[in-house]
């Protein structure tokens, strides 16, 4: 096969086994981890000072010059492996956020090596449940949330996790609670957020943001991207499913508000039973809003969604959906994407030569080099203690906002506990990132590392992470036992 130049014939398969090999070379880790430690005239780490080197020219001293030319090399294998020139990967590294994230990559690469899933440095997003104050009482709500607990970080408190996110190389924070946008310090902590480098998303149910002035204020404090929940094309079934009246008027309206403003737009819907049928409708709806996607959540069995186990949905169900999500990328003004790991397992069977997409929780690549699907299996699904860390709003950590609040889930806690400590050694988020550990039918599943399953609808349904995802067709006698029982009780 040619590759872009046309001149050589290369193997993109071999040539990321290559990148492989020489990223996992001893010496270049050793050459990595040297990185990592801070450079005293710089006052930034050796990593950042090389790669501002490299990439602007940037004057540096001997030692970082001398640890840019090995890092340049690496980079230029790795941008020949994924198909990319080495001026559009320079191009790249302009946007704060990707050099963020590559200097992720690289310090995953110095500290993991190069697994299959990828571990990057730090999470590439914090999705952070800012209080548990909310102004709705949602059937499938995962917090349970209502007024505020007593234990949550006070102002002075979230400013200083903050800045351990930041300080730790995290790229995204996403406040999300309960509903943040009526938390009385968000502005403060969104534009502290925003200062220190942090992208800055928020998860709302939009009810406050139908008023445009208040929206305003979101955007003046600094929000990049907002997620607005609508759950049905019926103003009425949103509005009783989210207990508001008008709820479902105002959340359009809050989408609409954004929309006109340069900030990203996200409507989201749990898919649940009783709305499985309005995907199409969903997408034209948020299309008309003016949205820039729309995110199908995967239901999840746990906090006030462990009651109502009835409103999930079949695998085979699962499975159609995620069909007509994939067609939808390529038919519609919006990007469709999926909470749902198997989202991948399913683009897989579908891409062909025209529509060629790796589908993940927070972006779908598009590609057109077949054989660049072998960084589905580094991206791998489902990104928890990987890609996602999520906070409680007292500083709790868990693997994903998913999970349910358990000691046994429990990672530590963001003010007492070293970030960096815990992100390398942590047993629970070891387990989660090796897909070897999986039982079941996802442990022989050719698709695992790819998707590797819901952990935390496998916690949810059977109280072991790396239980096997009930959700999947592979796992639908699993399904079936679930359902029979529950009818049972
Ligand atoms: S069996 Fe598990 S890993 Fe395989 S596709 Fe299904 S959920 Fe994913
Ligand atoms: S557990 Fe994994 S697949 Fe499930 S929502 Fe969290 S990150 Fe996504």
């Amino acid at each position: 096969m040619l590759d872009k130049g046309g001149e050589e014939e290369t193997n993109m398969g071999d040539m990321i086994n290559t990148f492989k090999r020489i990223a996992e070379n001893p010496l270049s880790r050793l050459l990595i981890n040297l990185m990592l430690h801070k450079c005293r005239k710089d006052n930034k780490t050796r990593l950042e000072a090389a790669l501002e080197n490299y990439i602007k020219d940037r004057n540096c001293c001997m030692e970082c010059k001398i640890l840019s030319y090995f890092l340049s090399n690496i980079i230029k294998t790795g941008a020949k492996a994924f198909g990319v020139t080495e001026e559009e990967l320079k191009e790249q590294m302009n946007d704060p956020y990707w050099l963020q994230g590559l200097i992720n990559v690289l310090k995953g690469i110095g500290i993991f090596g190069v697994r299959r899933p990828f571990v990057p440095g730090a999470p590439f997003q914090v999705v952070w449940n800012i209080t548990h104050r909310c102004n709705m009482n949602c059937k499938h709500c995962y917090e349970t949330a209502g007024t505020p607990r007593k234990n949550e970080l006070d102002k002075k408190e979230v400013i200083e996790a903050i800045n351990i996110l930041a300080d730790n190389g995290v790229t995204s924070v996403a406040f999300s609670g309960g509903e943040p946008s009526i938390h009385p310090n968000i502005l403060d902590y969104i534009s502290h957020a925003r200062e220190r480098g942090l992208y800055v998303a928020m998860a709302t149910n939009g009810y406050i943001l139908a008023d445009e002035g208040r929206c305003q204020k979101f955007i003046d404090a600094g929000l990049q991207f907002v997620q607005v929940s609508i759950d049905s094309l019926d103003p009425n079934v949103h509005d009783t499913f989210r207990g508001v009246k008008g709820s479902w008027e105002r959340a359009c309206k809050a989408v609409k508000n954004f929309s006109a403003h340069d900030v990203f737009v996200e409507v989201a819907m749990t898919v649940t039973a009783e709305n499985h049928h309005q995907i199409h409708g969903m997408m034209e709806l948020a299309h008309h809003l003016g949205a820039d996607w729309l995110m199908l959540f995967n239901f999840i069995p746990t906090g006030r969604g462990m009651e109502n186990i009835n409103l999930d949905i079949s695998p085979a169900r699962r499975y159609r959906i995620l069909q007509d999500a994939y067609y939808g990328n390529f038919n519609n003004d919006i990007q469709v994407l999926s909470t749902a790991p198997q989202f991948a397992r399913v683009a897989e069977e579908l891409n062909s030569c025209d529509n060629q997409i790796i589908p993940t929780h927070f972006y779908n690549p598009e590609y057109t080099n077949p054989d660049l699907k072998q960084l589905a299996d580094f991206i791998g699904g489902c990104g928890a203690g990987r890609f996602y860390l999520s906070l409680e709003p007292n500083g709790d950590i868990y693997p994903c906002v998913f999970f349910p609040h358990k000691d046994e889930l429990r990672i530590g806690n963001i003010l007492e506990d070293d970030f960096e400590k815990l992100w390398k050694n942590n047993r629970i988020l070891e387990a989660l990132r090796d897909r070897e550990k999986l039982h079941g039918a996802c442990h022989t599943c050719k698709s695992r590392n790819i998707c590797g399953g819901c952990r935390a609808r496998a916690y949810g349904y059977f109280g072991d992470v790396c239980a096997p995802d009930p959700g999947c067709i592979n796992n639908k006698n699993l399904w079936h036992k679930i359902k029979e029982s529950a009818l049972a009780k």
